[in-house]
């Protein structure tokens, strides 16, 4: 039994059966077996054989119904190649005589016919290369029983994998997948934000650990306190089934305060909204009692992997606007880039797409309002979808990662521009859509006092404005000891917001990660925030925290925390302050 530690970035608890999800091809360590197990080997591999002769047949299948017979022949040379007697012998020789793992025979073949193919100099024959490297992939794919994409599988599964983007892991199945866990990935990247909106619990930051396991192998996953436990006892396998059980009945009890209001001890009313990454969660929103929507990240239309035209836009926003019934929505426009980029399968080879490629430094490069901004008509494509939208229901436009007043401005006119639009097409749009921004960025707090006069409404994204002050990248676990959203610096920021709206009678709401973190909800009430827009699954327990605080109180707690010089020492102390009103609290984290 082995326990690693990673970092918890959704709830809940699973035990099953792991799947490693290898996108970046495969490297198979040399590994002998007893001479008296490579009969078994060989059965193995022949089973894979059958299994990945089954696959090709039926992608074969597949993309001549698609695309026609000359595309489905591209399988055909595969299917040559797992007929090559000599190819076969060769591996199978290698199991029986050398006593090689079937992994590991698979392996040491293909890479001696990759590599003599590219060496012969030949385009055509070096081509033919990649069709070994395609079809190696595919057996060791079968041997491991893994299918190519985490979409795919059959059983349920806990998905490890060395890395996931956003768009990997909003393509999974999530019926199948009991949990994830990767050896890379920080707190506050998306793909911990969407394995949290799939609500399958998670966690990421793990280190190197993916050699110690193999598909099929039993783990428990524990992402409210970042643990995954390989191999585990039958004692703990007990222990961990009867913490899965007493969370859910926890949850169902919280989940009773769906109707109650946020209000503290002494009478102030808070107000907590969803966050939402697909339009299904505006349900999910409503079964956690949340008041509203404060933040919808719309470039999930495009990272589920589809291309949106102006009537998906506008299906997916009346879909959530009408499950509010009336209540407040919040649509943030697409923030792509940095680690939201789109799969070049999605991208069309047009100038006009959301595709950015080849970004050195894509956390600096043309990601969120600047994209829109440079991508004009598919920006104009998004807000004419919203004003539409407007004209049933009241909704908010909020853009990303405004980081000048130019931009702003840029961004508005283009608005303008849309809203005369609407009116000469004779289209009814609402005049009274109100227009926001993210505070992400340091320099958008220094100029607040300008922007405050240029917008309805500001909402602070710590998540990014966390990375942006301290330079720390949100998605890279070698530095997220350094990535504190409560750093007195990040502090300070908000305070600055805050008193910045307050001289415009300015509203401020805060949607970053850590509105949702109950170890913050004290601090960020005594900081003055009234308005939080959270993951549904974590309202109910921050509406307990409201409903058990007093405003004075949290006032005192962060006038003391102002003083601190140290996320340690802040969270610490927000720690011990938390526990003497509620006792054992668990899952803190940043
Ligand atoms: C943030 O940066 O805090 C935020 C809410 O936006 P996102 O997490 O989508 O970047
Ligand atoms: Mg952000």
């Amino acid at each position: 039994m082995i326990r690693l530690q990673g970092i918890a970035v959704s709830p809940g608890i699973a035990i099953g059966k792991v799947l490693v999800f290898d996108s970046g091809g495969f490297q198979i360590a040399k590994i002998n077996c007893l001479k008296e197990q490579a009969p078994a080997e060989l059965a193995r591999f022949e089973e894979a054989l059958q299994v990945t002769y089954e696959d090709i047949r039926l992608s074969s299948e597949t993309v001549t119904a698609k695309l026609g017979g000359e595309y489905g022949a591209i399988f055909e040379a595969h299917l040559a190649l797992l007929h090559d007697r000599k190819l076969l012998k060769k591996i199978r020789d290698a199991i029986t005589e050398d006593h090689l793992v079937a992994e590991s025979a698979v392996n040491e073949v293909f890479r001696e016919y990759i590599r003599f193919f590219q060496g012969l100099g030949d385009e055509y024959l070096a081509e033919r290369s990649n069709d070994m490297i395609d079809l190696g992939r595919r057996i060791l794919h079968a041997l491991r029983h893994e299918k190519k994409l985490p979409a795919q599988v059959s059983e349920k599964v806990i998905l490890l994998a060395n890395e996931l983007t956003p768009s990997e892991t909003v393509s999974m199945d999530k019926e199948m997948i009991q949990a994830l866990v990767t050896e890379r990935g920080g707190p506050s990247s998306h793909t911990a934000i969407v394995a949290e909106a799939m609500q399958i619990p998670a966690v990421v930051g793990v280190g190197e650990f993916l050699d110690r396991v193999s598909a099929g192998d039993q783990v428990i996953v524990d992402g409210n306190h970042g643990l995954i436990i390989l191999d585990p006892d039958e004692a703990t396998i007990r222990y961990y089934a009867y913490l899965e059980a007493q969370q859910q009945s926890i949850d169902d009890q919280l989940k009773m305060l769906r109707d109650e209001s946020a209000t503290t001890l002494d009478g102030v009313e808070i107000q907590l909204l969803g966050n939402i990454e697909f339009p299904a969660e505006a349900e999910t929103c409503l079964e956690y009692g949340a008041s509203g929507i404060g933040l919808y990240r719309t470039e999930f239309l495009y990272l589920s992997g589809g291309f949106p035209d102006e009537e998906e836009h506008y299906q997916a926003y009346r879909h959530v606007v009408e499950t509010m019934n009336g209540r407040p929505v919040t649509i943030r426009t697409v923030d792509l880039g940095a680690d939201k980029l789109l799969e070049h399968k999605v991208a069309r080879p047009s100038s006009k797409d959301y595709y950015v490629e080849g970004e050195k430094n894509p956390g600096l490069g043309l990601r969120s309002i600047r994209l829109s901004l440079k991508r004009i008509e598919l920006f104009r494509r998004q807000l004419r979808a919203i004003f539409r939208v407007s004209a049933i229901h009241p909704v908010k436009i909020m853009f990303p990662l405004v980081s000048t007043l130019t931009e702003l401005r840029q961004a508005k006119m283009i608005v303008e521009d849309v809203k005369e639009d609407l009116r000469e097409e004779n289209i009814p749009y609402s005049d009274k859509v109100e227009i926001g921004i993210m505070v992400e960025v340091p320099s958008t707090v220094l100029m607040i006092d300008q922007f405050v006069s240029e917008v309805d409404f500001l909402s602070i994204g710590t998540n990014d404005l966390t990375q942006y002050t301290l330079a720390v990248d949100r998605t890279n676990r070698e530095v997220v000891h350094l990535f504190n959203s409560c750093d007195p610096a990040i502090l300070k920021l908000i305070v600055m917001t805050l008193e910045g709206a307050k001289k415009k009678g300015v509203p401020v709401s805060l949607c970053g990660q850590m509105s949702g973190n109950p170890l913050y909800t004290m601090l960020l009430l005594g900081l003055g925030l009234r308005t939080l827009s959270i993951a549904p699954r974590n309202i109910p327990e921050v509406k307990n925290i409201c409903r058990g605080v007093n405003i004075t109180h949290c006032k005192a707690l962060a006038r003391r925390v102002l003083l601190m010089e140290r996320a340690g020492e802040i969270k610490g102390y927000l720690k011990s302050e938390l526990r003497k009103l509620f006792p054992d609290p668990d899952d803190l984290l940043d």
